[in-house]
C-alpha cells in the first residue's frame, strides 16, 4: 500500500478561498492585531505569513512590534487598549515571549472573545466540554485534514503524540468532540510503538525528527506528522515519512501538510470571532 498523501498547502488555500469570498461580502473587513515581542528568526517568518495570508483573505492584519527588552507591562498596555477597541476581532500574541515575560500573564489579558489563538485557560475549559467558539488553529487545522479522508471518526482510536497545551492536548479533546477513543502519549509514556499499533488515527506532535516508525503504523491508518524540526537545514517532521508511506492510508508531508493549515485556521477564527461580536452588538 502507498499512502494517500494529503496536501495541506491545497487545503488551505481552498479554505483561504472560501474565507475571501464570505469576508467580500462583509460590512467592514475583519480586524486581527499581532503581537511580537522580540527578533526570533522563526517568529519572523510566521508573523509575515500570517500578515501575508490576511491580507489575501481581506483580514486587516496590524503588527505591534516591540523590542526584546520591552516589558510585561508596555504589552499589557497595548492589550487592554485593543480589548477596548471595537474594530479589532482578534488578538493574537507571537509565542515564544521573551524569557522575561510570563506568557500566561500576557495570554489571559486576550478578552476572551478576541482570543483567537484559543490559548486562554477558559478556551481550554470550553473546548473540553465540547462549546468552545473556535479551537486553537494547528488542532483545528489537523482535524480538517482527517475528514478529508475519513468521512465518520465515531469510534476510531486515536493517539495524539504529544501534550501541549497549544497542540497536544486541545487535539485530543477535538478527537474525542468527534467520539473518537483517544490515547495521550507523552515523554513519560511506556512502550508508545504499541499503543500507536491500535491506532486508526495517529497524530503525531511532539518535535522528535522521524520518531514515528513504519512497524508502529496499523495498516490503513491516517497520520498526521505535525512536528517540525530543521534538520542539517532541512525541516523535518515527527514521521518517518519515506517508510511510513508504504502502510499507512493517508499521511501528511513535512512540510506542505500541517503548516500552512494553521494559518488559515487562524483566518477562520477571526472571522468568526468577527462575526459573533456583530451578532453581539
Ligand atoms: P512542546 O515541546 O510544547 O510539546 C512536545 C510534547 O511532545 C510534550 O508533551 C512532550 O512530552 C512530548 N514528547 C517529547 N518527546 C516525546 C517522545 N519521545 N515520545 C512521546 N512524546 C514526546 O511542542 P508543541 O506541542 O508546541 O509542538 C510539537 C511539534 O509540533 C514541534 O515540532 C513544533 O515545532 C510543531 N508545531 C507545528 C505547527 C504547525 O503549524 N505545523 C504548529 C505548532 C507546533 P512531555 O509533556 O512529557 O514533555
Amino acid at each position: 500500500m502507498t499512502a494517500h498523501i494529503i496536501d495541506g498547502k491545497f487545503f488551505a488555500k481552498q479554505l483561504r478561498e472560501e474565507l475571501k469570498g464570505k469576508i467580500s461580502d462583509c460590512h467592514a473587513a475583519p480586524q486581527l492585531a499581532v503581537i511580537w515581542v522580540g527578533d526570533n528568526e522563526a517568529s519572523a517568518v510566521y508573523v509575515s505569513s500570517k500578515q501575508k495570508a490576511a491580507q489575501e483573505v481581506g483580514i486587516a492584519c496590524e503588527l505591534f512590534h516591540f523590542s526584546a527588552d520591552a516589558s510585561e507591562a508596555d504589552v499589557l498596555t497595548l492589550i487592554e487598549r485593543l480589548n477596548m477597541e471595537r474594530e479589532v476581532n482578534g488578538i493574537i500574541v507571537q509565542l515564544p515571549l521573551p524569557k522575561h515575560f510570563h506568557e500566561r500573564h500576557i495570554l489571559e489579558a486576550i478578552r476572551t472573545d478576541k482570543d483567537v489563538d484559543a490559548f486562554k485557560q477558559v478556551m481550554s475549559g470550553a473546548l473540553w466540554q465540547n462549546s468552545a467558539p473556535w479551537a486553537s488553529a494547528t488542532p483545528q487545522g489537523v482535524l480538517k485534514l482527517i475528514k478529508t479522508v475519513l468521512s465518520d471518526l465515531t469510534g476510531k482510536h486515536a493517539i495524539v503524540i504529544g501534550r501541549s497545551n497549544i497542540v497536544g492536548k486541545p487535539m485530543a479533546a477535538l478527537l474525542l468532540n468527534e467520539d473518537c477513543t483517544v490515547t495521550i502519549a507523552h515523554s513519560k509514556t511506556v512502550d508508545l510503538p504499541t499503543l500507536v499499533q491500535k491506532a486508526d488515527i495517529v497524530v503525531a506532535a511532539c518535535g522528535q525528527p522521524r520518531l514515528v516508525k513504519k512497524e508502529w503504523i496499523k495498516p490503513g491508518a491516517v497520520v498526521i506528522d505535525v512536528g517540525i524540526t530543521k534538520v542539517d537545514g532541512r525541516l523535518v517532521g515527527d514521521v518517518d515519512f519515506e517508510n511510513v508511506k508504504e502502510v499507512a492510508a493517508a499521511l501528511t508531508p513535512v512540510p506542505g501538510g500541517v503548516g500552512p493549515m494553521t494559518v488559515a485556521m487562524l483566518l477562520q477564527n477571526t472571522y468568526t470571532a468577527y462575526l459573533k461580536q456583530k451578532d453581539s452588538l
